[in-house]
């Protein structure tokens, strides 16, 4: 810098988050003597409103140009000082933050130590922030509409707030309707609300919607571009039912040659569906679908001397020509809502789930119970000798949840509560059923959960705390090994039905999401949020968002909230119309470019390219960086044989002085 450096140097406290282990007035002290620092002060909360003031009141005073705070990781506050530069007239970017909470005190217990460490980063930032130079974000324009992946209640309620914003929706669901789990559900707890009446309007007006295009068994192929602009491109499978004409009249599925043959995906196999289907009753869109896998003339070329569909079908829908289509869109934002899996029971083998089919998942029983489904709401179940209506039923909690065995160690929050409510709906349909529930804790944790179980209890459901050892059959009865924990009573329990409380499990097919868009996943596989507090809703992508279950397992009300947050923070760009790019990114020096491409192949951004150039009447190829994709992560420059890019802020002659710092005190 050719002005003679003026440097403030603020020492957080952060309550005693710092201050309990570095001597704070010490490193302030320290500060004050290192070179061209003017001022150097600590304060309790540097974040707050006061403590950003007194580093604004002293660039003005002492006319400070260049500013270090040395607190917590600058993912956290870094912004926070920015602005408060820029307030004071300073460019934001003349700023070094100085780790010393994540990387000191929160680390290390020896105060004396701590201080040390501290003393030793802000010496560094000191050295880095003199060589800083002024950076000026850029703005670019952000194409007014949403894509949404996922259409089950959080990808439908974040379409639905976005596209009442006024802006355009695409919704993407890769089955041929829209609903997700939500439709499977019979009733909802804790208010025992009937699942598919308060989830049917809004699938409606998803489909209804005018700022809505709804791609129903589509699955998005290719995202490029970054926020404000992304290019997807989405393939439209074939259905071989020409929507325009199809009525949803179930005329060809009736009389389709297989009708009946296969499980169907919605009532979790236990009911039945020919090649030609619609997956349940209120399913949007009303289309029927021909299941390339199952339909004979598909699959062998012919179906008898002719479809019987193609006979039934009165308006001439069916469509054996139809080939899958690509659409292709711009967005300016993106909403992850891809939902998840339930917990494969088979991986519990003591549980017999695959032995016994009076072994049955939570889901499976949602099935049993629901009105629309295999039984028409009547619970019975095979017990391998007979169909029987069964009196003694046990439920087992936490099966794949909080369970090492199977590398599921958090809680699927849901379980507790949906077998509370079954019980209390099998109570509710065979009144003389004696029930049994079998868990570890009981976590009701929401609004109106506590109150739900313990009305359960009153009707009569028995809870025993225990985690079942076996199931196993004598005679016609499943017999329940477990150990009463409370009394350490070891018992063999019989039951004419066992359901399994499975947990909440990230997608299987969430690996092509995640490469498609570049997410990262949490230690529980689960997509992974920016912040886990701060910023819950947001990816490390700017411009991509979460909603729902595939962020972790939650109920419905904390599903709709959080789709909710998502249409909210994707509204952001598409309301201001433009985004903001920040300015710290790679930097190519085109003198020296050799034009190998080596830092293309390394970013994992793909925000490089190679261009070609005239330099001194030769065309040659150089490396372009384009901003808007550049996250200044640096792999490029580590990877740069000839050093032709860096990052700016982070070139290395503004990082060596700082390394040579850290290495020269001792
Ligand atoms: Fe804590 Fe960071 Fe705020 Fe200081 S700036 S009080 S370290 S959060
Ligand atoms: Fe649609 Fe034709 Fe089937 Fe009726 S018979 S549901 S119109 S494809
Ligand atoms: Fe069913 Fe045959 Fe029509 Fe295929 S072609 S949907 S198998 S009737
Ligand atoms: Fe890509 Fe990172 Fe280099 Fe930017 S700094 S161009 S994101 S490798």
């Amino acid at each position: 810098m050719t002005e003679k450096p003026k440097l403030g140097v603020y020492i957080c406290h952060c309550g005693i988050n710092i201050a309990a282990t570095v001597d704070v007035q010490a490193v302030s002290d320290y500060a004050q003597g290192l070179p061209n620092v003017v001022v150097a002060r600590n304060y309790s909360y540097m974040c707050s409103d006061p403590g950003q003031l007194l580093i604004k009141d002293d660039i003005k005073e002492h006319g400070l140009n260049r500013v270090v705070v040395a607190s917590c990781s600058p993912r956290m506050h870094e912004p926070t000082f920015r602005k408060a530069l820029q307030e004071a007239g300073l460019n934001p970017y003349y700023l070094e933050m100085a780790n010393i909470r994540e990387q000191d005190s929160w680390v290390h217990q020896d105060r004396e130590e701590a201080t040390a460490k501290a003393k030793e980063l802000v010496t560094a930032a000191v050295a880095k922030v003199r060589l800083l130079e002024p950076l000026t974000p850029r703005e670019v324009d952000a194409e007014p509409a949403a894509l949404i992946i996922g259409a089950g209640i959080a990808g439908i309620q974040a379409a639905l707030d976005i596209a009442d914003a006024g802006f355009q929706v695409y919704l993407v669901e890769q089955s041929p309707s829209v609903g997700g789990r939500m439709a499977q559900l019979d009733k909802t707890f804790p208010t025992l609300d009937c699942s598919a009446c308060i989830l049917t309007p809004k699938m409606v007006d998803v489909a209804n919607h005018p700022n809505i295009e709804l791609l129903a068994y589509s699955e998005v192929e290719e995202v490029s571009g970054f926020v404000g602009n992304f290019d997807v491109t989405v393939r439209k499978k074939a259905r071989y039912v020409d929507v325009s004409k199809c009525t949803g009249c179930g005329d060809c599925a009736e009389s389709c040659r297989v009708a009946g043959r296969f499980p169907n995906e919605f009532d979790q196999g236990m009911g039945k569906r020919g090649a030609i289907y619609l997956p349940f009753p209120q399913a949007v869109p009303a289309k029927y679908t021909i299941d390339p896998e199952k339909c004979l003339f598909l699959t062998r070329g012919r179906c008898g001397k002719s479809p019987k569909c193609v006979d039934a079908c009165q308006p001439g829908a069916i469509d054996f020509e139809q080939k899958d289509e690509i659409v292709s869109f711009k967005v300016g934002a993106i909403i992850v809502a891809t939902g998840f899996d339930v917990f494969d029971a088979a991986k519990k083998p003591e549980y017999g789930y695959t032995d016994f089919p009076n072994v049955i998942t939570g889901l499976e029983m949602e099935r049993l119970v629901s009105a629309s489904g295999p039984t028409s709401g009547e619970i019975k179940v095979n017990n391998g000798e007979e169909e029987i209506v069964p009196k003694e039923i046990a439920f087992i909690q936490c099966v794949g949840s909080r369970d090492q065995s199977v590398g599921n160690e958090y809680c699927s929050r849901v379980c507790c509560m949906y077998t509370a409510k079954q019980a209390h709906l099998i109570k509710d349909k065979i009144p003389d059923a004696k029930v049994k529930v079998y868990y570890m804790d009981v976590r009701a944790f929401g609004k109106g959960f506590e109150e739900f179980y313990d009305r359960v209890r009153r009707e009569g459901i028995r809870y025993v705390r225990g985690n079942p050892s076996e199931i196993f059959k004598r005679g016609k009865k499943l017999i329940v090994k477990v150990e009463d924990t409370l009394t350490a009573t070891p018992c063999e329990d019989e039951f004419d039905l066992v359901v399994l409380a499975v947990g909440l499990v990230p997608r299987g097919d969430d690996r092509k999401t995640i490469e498609l868009l570049r997410l990262s996943q949490s230690p529980d596989r689960f997509l992974m949020e920016a912040h886990p507090k701060l910023r819950p809703v947001d990816t490390a992508s700017d411009g991509i968002f979460l909603a729902g279950c595939c962020q972790g397992p939650k109920d419905i009300p904390d599903t709709v909230a959080q789709a909710k947050g998502a249409a909210a923070s994707a509204l952001i760009p598409l309301a201001r119309g433009k985004v903001s790019i920040d300015a710290q990114v790679a930097n190519v020096i085109e003198a020296t470019c050799r034009g190998c491409g080596f830092c293309v192949s390394i970013c994992p951004y793909t925000a490089i390219e190679l261009v070609e150039i005239n330099r001194m009447g030769h065309m040659v190829q150089v490396a372009r960086v384009n901003e808007a994709l550049c996250k200044g992560c640096g792999s490029c420059s580590a990877g740069c044989l000839s050093n032709s890019i860096q990052p700016r802020s982070f070139r290395d002659r503004q990082i060596l002085p700082q390394i040579a710092a850290l290495g020269g005190i001792k």
